[in-house]
């Protein structure tokens, strides 16, 4: 179902029309209410009129997580505080958390595009959706919760860690669809199994977000579950869960670029990259009123596309991430992202999504070792064959990505399960 056709399958010219409108409406706003853009601006030499089109988005500042830092808590507010009905505040120390502001209609057009995602997803006011992200973890989640009652759908929020009674939930109330993060979600497929339970719940969908995941990794989970899972794009800064989400042709996640003007540039030189080229998403919201962000560097690595989408919605799509700059790994001058060794991993098979990637230096040589869990049936095998996999595995990876690496296969579960972020990467290198 498109939740709202006119704005998601609006022609493109007439969408450019609207962006342009309302980016100019916004940079004079930022101008004339927050100091710190009318100084950045005032800088550059540039002023709000300078803006006719979106050819002149380039003249714009970027805006970094560390402005919103120095910032804290009000400063980029660009309205008073009182019409602020809603903040959150994510990571950091005391006294340098990230603070987001949002107004009443911030609130809405947050919940509308929560709404599009859980539409875009399959749900309608039939499903029963299970919140299964872990309360702190996920600010964003009050999100979802607005989206799902614009929908009409039922909202049961569960406290995590308790996969068993999840599960038994699930099958108890008829759930039909969940919201968790990816890794999350194959600790719950892995239970299901365990409890005999997949075949028996109604569950068909899910929408997944706050960590990088791979194609790989979604196909394992609705080959697991017998349903379709979709990519949700959340940033916390930006406007939580709900910037973009994958469509049922899962060739990319449309973003709503009505709310979120999104452009691509090379992180290194800043310039926009050439049309369809891998680079740093920065997005600039064009619509909120609490805390308007001009350029905003998203750190995340991608790519975008202006075709037509089969589902018929003409909201640009971006790639599916590669995984943060900040993320990328440089081992012995080679760049990687642990995405690209997930992928190795579950083309492969034998092993499971559960893996850890370690990296360090020894006489001055940087090592990478590779650990993953080998499933169930392959774990009474004889070490020949445990022998043979590591081999096929260490094979791929060099053709992948180019560096040898040392595989170390471990027992199934031996991994530590977390609720929050899974920690895959663990550099020992002290490289600052
Ligand atoms: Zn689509």
């Amino acid at each position: 179902m498109i939740w709202d056709k006119a704005m998601e399958c609006m022609d493109r010219e007439e969408l450019q029309g609207l962006q342009r409108k309302r980016l100019q409406k916004i940079v004079k706003r930022v101008y004339h209410n927050v100091p710190f853009y009318r100084r950045k601006m005032q800088n550059i030499g540039i002023e709000p009129e300078d803006i006719h089109g979106l050819e002149d988005l380039e003249k714009l500042p970027f805006t970094t997580k560390a402005d919103i830092r120095d910032n804290y808590p009000f400063g980029l507010l660009a309205v008073p505080r009182q019409n602020i009905v809603r903040f959150h505040a994510s990571g950091g120390k005391p006294g340098k958390a990230t603070v987001v502001g949002y107004t009443g209609q911030d609130m809405e057009i947050w919940g509308e595009c929560m709404a599009r995602t859980l539409a875009m997803a399959g749900m309608d006011r039939e499903d029963i959706l299970q919140m299964a992200y872990g309360y702190g973890v996920f600010a964003g989640e009050t999100g979802i919760y607005h989206g799902a009652e614009k929908l009409g759908a039922a909202v049961i929020p569960m406290p995590t860690g308790n996969v068993k009674r999840l599960v038994t939930m699930m099958e108890d109330m008829g759930v039909t669809a969940i919201a968790s993060t990816p890794s999350y979600l194959l600790h719950i497929a892995q239970t299901m199994e365990e409890c005999g339970k997949v075949g028996k719940s109604r569950l068909k969908t899910a929408v997944c977000g706050a960590e990088p995941w791979t194609e790989s990794m979604r196909r394992q989970i609705e080959g697991q579950l017998h349903i379709r899972a979709h990519d949700m794009y959340e940033m916390s800064e930006i406007m939580g869960p709900g910037v973009a989400c994958d469509c049922e042709c899962h060739q990319g996640l449309h973003v709503y670029a009505d709310h979120f003007l999104p452009e691509i540039i090379n992180p290194d030189t800043l310039r926009p990259v050439a049309a369809g080229s891998t680079g740093e998403l920065v997005l600039t919201t064009i619509t909120k009123e609490g805390l308007p962000l001009l350029r905003y560097r998203t750190r995340d690595m991608t790519a975008i596309t202006y075709e037509t989408c089969a589902c018929g919605r003409t909201l640009p799509r971006i790639r599916r991430f590669m995984g943060r700059c900040d993320d990328m790994l440089i081992i012995r001058g080679v760049s990687v992202f642990p995405s690209q060794i997930e992928s190795v991993l579950l083309e492969i098979g034998g092993t499971t999504p559960h893996y850890r990637i370690i990296v360090d230096r020894v006489n001055h040589l940087d090592t990478l070792e590779v650990q993953v869990e080998i499933g169930d049936g392959f774990f009474s095998d004889e070490i020949k064959g445990l022998e043979s996999l590591a081999g096929e595995i260490g094979r791929v990876l060099q053709q992948e990505i180019g560096l040898l690496a040392k595989v170390k296969l471990l027992e199934p579960r031996s991994i530590v399960r977390s609720v929050e972020k899974a920690v895959r990467v663990i550099d020992n290198r002290n490289l600052t």
